[in-house]
């Protein structure tokens, strides 16, 4: 069964360093992030001084370790980064998010010690942007059906296909590519690639335009015929898919934050506006029917973030956190979804407008029920840890 918290040696009492760090996030969100967010959504796209001054705070690098240039932090520190950030700005959370937990992290676990010296440090510093290149036109929950081919040629291996829907993927400098080495051998023949902006035969396709998180940038990834040198072959020839699957694992976790992020913000700018607008003589917070609106969004969000630092706190216990991540994200999407519902409602039509938050968080909120596996998959995968069990 799930670990409880007691087992993983969870502990709700947060260090005097966790504090300080998600005081520091919050001051920076609130100040540099929040007024930004509605340009950010309006125009699509991200300051990429703002994405150097996350480098500069240590949050691009927060969980890599300090002789590669990183902040050396724990999961739970980042989770609550991760909520900070994404509760001024979704589109901002989520190249946070994917940078660290997408791009790094399998370097830093998977990678030689002459890959890590090469590309960590620029990442961990923010300096170097990265990404993560899984899906395809043709494959998203059914990654292994993945067409991207790798052929051996020499000392390099020759990438062609086509990656889709990539979180930063026209902004990033290193990307973490997955191909498939012998279709015969199905998901025994993925590999993954760290593959450099400027390879030759390495280019960006069409750029998304979306419903919510329209900042982060979405980009089709073009393979033709770009030769990769076999020193950027991550992990050995048929560990592609474990890399990518244990490294949705760990991503998850931020994408729950993210979710919890969000929620917040819908419940704190309801309840802000539920205290000034008035109806029939009253505060319309004086009214039943949105007092239990906001009650209910308080009580789910705060079991969504319980979810969400338990499966980081097993993260960083080193055990076993794939039911624990699945349960954070799949609770925390639904709650993020319903929050940012119940926000426009609150906001009445005003939260049909774009002269307030509550749309973008609507708009902003959906997402986390998609990517890093959609709400569907994550019942399969808990259902698969159960039944194994
Ligand atoms: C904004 C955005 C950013 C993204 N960023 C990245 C990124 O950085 N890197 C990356 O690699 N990918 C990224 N993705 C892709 C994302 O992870 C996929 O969209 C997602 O995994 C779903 O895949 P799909 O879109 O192909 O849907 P499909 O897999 O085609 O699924 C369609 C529907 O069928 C359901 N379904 C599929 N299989 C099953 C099943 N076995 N049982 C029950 N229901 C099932 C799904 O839940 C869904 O409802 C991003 C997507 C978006 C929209």
């Amino acid at each position: 069964m799930a670990v409880t918290a007691a087992e993983s040696g969870f502990d709700l009492t947060l260090t005097a360093e966790q504090e300080q760090v998600q005081r520091t996030a919050r001051a920076f969100a609130s100040e540099k992030v929040l007024p930004r967010a509605a340009e950010i959504d309006e125009q699509a796209r991200i300051p990429r001084e703002l994405i150097s001054e996350m480098g500069a705070l240590g949050f691009m690098g927060i969980c890599v370790p300090e002789r590669y240039g990183g902040s050396q932090l724990d999961m739970l520190t980042y989770v609550l980064v991760a909520e900070e950030i994404n509760r001024a700005c979704a589109s901002t959370g989520v190249v946070l998010c994917t940078h660290v937990s997408l791009a790094i992290d399998p370097i830093l676990r998977f990678g030689t010690e002459a890959q890590k010296a090469r590309f960590i440090p620029g990442l961990a510093r923010g300096e170097r942007i990265g990404c993560f290149a899984l899906s395809e036109p043709a494959s998203g929950s059914d990654a292994a059906a993945m067409r991207t081919s790798a052929r051996r040629d020499g000392d390099a291996w020759v990438l062609n296909g086509t990656k889709n829907f990539i979180t930063n993927g026209s902004i990033a400098d290193v990307a973490v590519v997955f191909a498939q080495t012998d279709p015969a051998a199905h998901q025994k023949g993925i590999a993954a690639f760290i593959v450099e902006k400027g390879t030759p035969g390495f280019g960006v396709g069409k750029l998304e335009r979306k419903l919510g998180i329209r900042g982060s940038d979405t980009a089709q990834l073009v393979f033709q015929d770009c030769r990769v040198s076999a020193v950027n072959l991550l992990g050995e020839v048929g560990e592609g898919l474990r890399i990518a699957l244990s490294t949705l694992d760990g991503g998850r976790i931020s994408i729950a934050a993210q979710a919890v992020g969000i929620a917040r913000a819908c419940l704190e700018d309801a309840l802000a506006y539920a205290k000034e607008r008035e109806a029939f003589g009253k505060k319309i917070a004086d009214f039943q029917a949105i007092q239990w609106k906001l009650a209910d969004m308080a009580t789910e969000i705060d079991a969504a973030r319980l979810l969400t630092w338990r499966a980081a706190a097993l993260k960083d216990a080193d055990q076993d956190h794939i039911l624990a991540a699945a349960e954070a994200k799949l609770f925390a999407s639904d709650v993020a979804v319903k929050a940012s519902r119940d926000c426009v409602q609150i906001f009445g039509g005003y939260g049909y407008l774009k002269d307030f938050p509550a749309e973008r968080h609507y708009r902003d909120a959906k997402i986390t029920e998609i990517y890093e596996g959609t709400s569907e998959i994550m019942n399969l995968v808990i259902a698969d840890e159960l039944l194994r069990e």
